[in-house]
């Protein structure tokens, strides 16, 4: 059994993958910041990486920001990053309902944060729910009936800090009771850095409580699906050979990466360990792994 397929970057190895790529793809948490600290090396990293011509694109499963808030992200980390180099799945998720011409005389049930209300607002649609939605707590006597809205064509699942009993009922009446009505994952990360020293439960344990309750599978926009690269490549025309994603999660960065046909380099400054990559129980094997992303120039200059 080979369990160690998959090699460090050398500076040989290094040295080829910049002179073959035009564009690097980095997944955010864990790979740029943990939680809101800049991860040590990437300002410097980034910087070299454009000054040698290539393009940067950010591409990050956490929902709760738009594009326009992770722009501002990135500036308050120093970084210079513009609005449409950023691939949120806040934005993969209205992106999704515009090229389904998903009726505009139609609502969006949310479960989730500001992130997808502002994108689906800049997208034209109207949507219902959100963050602030069913906060008077329900009050469950005998002879409750419980109304929704029969004009919502599609549920949107991301993670939800504030996700409640009544959100959840919402949610599964508008899917149950309309078999046409989409339901629209954002992703299914198992957890994330909802703060900065630990992970919390992420959007993944809120679409699987939705999935319980219809019986429905949903549609993920967000990584590992490609749905974004069609996206990217409209914005970026470039190959996807000649692109390379960078992150630190194997089940949505890496496979992300090799389902686009990119190259794709691990990175450990986030979630998975060395030997979580080298044990004989993963089967998702990226081209090359490193400490980190500062680790790709420091590599160049040995
Ligand atoms: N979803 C949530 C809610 C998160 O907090 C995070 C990471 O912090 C993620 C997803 C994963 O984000 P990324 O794809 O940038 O690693
Ligand atoms: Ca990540």
């Amino acid at each position: 059994l080979m369990a160690n397929r998959v090699r460090p970057l050398s500076p040989q190895t290094a040295r080829s993958l910049v002179e073959s790529i035009d564009a690097f793809l980095f997944d955010c948490d864990g790979v740029i910041w943990k939680g809101d600290k800049l991860i040590e090396g990437v300002p410097e990293a980034l910087q070299a990486l454009r000054s040698m011509g290539k393009k940067l694109v950010f591409v990050t499963n956490n929902s709760r920001k738009s594009r326009k808030q992770y722009a501002k992200k990135f500036a308050a980390l120093g970084l210079d990053v513009s609005e449409d180099e950023i691939f949120s799945s806040s934005f993969a998720a209205a992106m999704f309902l515009k090229l389904k011409n998903f009726p505009k005389d139609k609502k969006v049930y949310v479960v989730g944060e500001e992130g997808i209300l502002e994108e689906l607002e800049l997208a034209g649609f109207t949507c219902l729910g959100g963050p602030g939605d069913g906060k008077k707590s329900l009050q469950l006597k005998s002879d409750l009936w419980f109304e929704h809205d029969k004009n919502v064509g599609a549920v949107i699942v991301g993670l939800d800090q504030y996700i409640n009993f009544y959100k959840l009922q919402y949610a599964t009446l508008c899917i149950r009771e309309n078999p046409g009505c989409l339901f629209i994952a954002t992703n299914r990360d198992a957890v994330g850095h909802f703060t900065d020293l630990q992970e919390w439960p992420g959007a993944g344990c809120m679409v699987a409580a939705i999935c319980g309750s219809t019986q429905r599978e949903p549609i993920v926009v967000g990584k590992p699906s490609t749905f974004v690269m069609d996206f990217l490549l409209e914005r970026f025309q470039i190959d996807t050979s000649k692109m390379c994603m960078v992150g630190d999660r194997l089940d949505t960065d890496i496979l992300f990466g090799q389902n686009a046909g990119c190259k794709t380099l691990l990175v450990l400054s986030g979630v998975t360990t060395l030997s979580e990559l080298q044990s004989p129980s993963n089967s998702i094997h990226p081209d090359y792994y490193a400490r980190s992303v500062s680790d790709v120039i420091e590599l160049l200059r040995t």
